[in-house]
């Protein structure tokens, strides 16, 4: 059964990489609306006031948000352009929603795939305008081939801006040298284990190892008082960090356990329950196809859990 689930799975991520497959099912109203039910445990919506609804039921539960416009890779300038006027939308939204919430991004959604100074310009208008808000933008990590570009762009913004963190991804054996960099700026370090593929020799697999380096850098963090949020969905992971949030005696303005919306929600309800900062992320979109299958695909047993949506719901 888990082979047959694992092997479903893997088909799934191929096709959700299938522009033939992916048009075919935009395109068929009845198949794009079956999804579609499957999808909503996941997303924010396909638009933003949907995910501010949702986020307001977030907040009154008693766990923060940061909300996502999906999207990355944007090949033209216009699409930069319209993607970073929308992540202004979000900030707006935030405030007058009143929303505990930051914003995460990627940031070759709003021009890195382009240029690094139009990627910088974009940056600038979105934590400006965020900052003068009092809302926190997190920059997420993208594949290797990016790495460089996105830590060196976070780092020049740290400079002028108070309000920005950055994502790093424990898998990584470079992170070792880049974790040492990034700590030297305030801004919050939010760790992942990393969800790309990636060449030969560049990641450690899931493993014991990884979980203890992914440990030892939230050891860090906390021993350093750096802001930092602990973004897994592993429950092993968060009771372990549990245990070094009291051994440091961390203060809760320090950090946060943060889950994507409609993973393991209960874990991070538990969390919350027992006094820690919780957050929930969310990302919205109509280009939800590709999160929805990684999602699905990345635990297979997910499978199960769609199928129930759509039949049942
Ligand atoms: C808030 C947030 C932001 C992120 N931002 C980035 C980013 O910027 N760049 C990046 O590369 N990656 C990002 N990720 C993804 C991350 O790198 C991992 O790929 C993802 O979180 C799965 O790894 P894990 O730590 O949860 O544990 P894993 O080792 O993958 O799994 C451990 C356990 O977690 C649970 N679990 C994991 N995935 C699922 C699932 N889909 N459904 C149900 N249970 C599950 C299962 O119990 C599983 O046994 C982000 C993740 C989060 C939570």
């Amino acid at each position: 059964m888990d082979q047959l689930l694992s092997a479903t799975a893997a088909s799934l991520r191929k096709a959700a990489l299938n522009e033939e497959a992916k048009h075919y099912i935009l395109q068929n109203t009845p198949l794009f609306n079956t999804l579609k039910k499957a999808a909503d445990r996941y997303i924010g919506g396909e638009t933003l006031a949907e995910t501010i609804a949702k986020a307001t039921v977030q907040n009154q539960q008693g766990f923060k948000c940061s909300i996502e416009f999906m999207g990355e890779n944007t090949a033209t300038v216009a699409e930069a352009q319209s993607a970073t006027a929308e992540f202004i939308n979000i900030t707006k939204g935030i405030q007058e929603h009143g929303l505990h919430s930051t914003v995460s991004l990627d940031l070759s959604h709003i021009g890195l795939a382009i240029s690094r100074s139009l990627c910088e310009e974009h940056l600038h208008a979105i934590c400006t305008d965020a900052a003068a808000r009092n809302i926190e933008v997190i920059i997420s990590a993208e594949g290797t081939e990016r790495t460089d570009d996105v830590l060196a762009v976070y780092q020049q913004a740290a400079r002028s801006f108070s309000n920005i963190s950055i994502t790093l991804q424990a898998y990584l054996y470079r992170t070792a040298d880049d974790f040492k960099e990034i700590i030297k700026s305030p801004g919050r370090i939010r760790m992942v284990k990393g969800a790309f593929e990636t060449a030969a020799g560049l990641s450690m697999p899931r493993g014991t190892a990884l979980d203890n380096v992914y440990l030892q850098y939230v050891d860090t963090l906390l021993r350093e008082r750096h802001l930092c949020a602990i973004a897994t969905h592993h429950d092993y992971i968060q009771q372990e960090v549990k245990k070094l949030v009291q051994q440091h005696n961390a203060d809760k303005s320090l950090y946060e356990f943060e889950s994507l919306y409609g993973i393991q929600g209960g874990q991070l309800a538990t969390l919350r329950d027992e006094g820690h900062p919780a957050k929930v992320y969310f990302v919205y979109g109509a280009e939800w196809y590709l999160y929805v299958c990684n999602r699905i695909a990345e635990h297979p047993i997910n499978l199960l859990v769609a199928l129930n949506d759509i039949v049942g719901g």
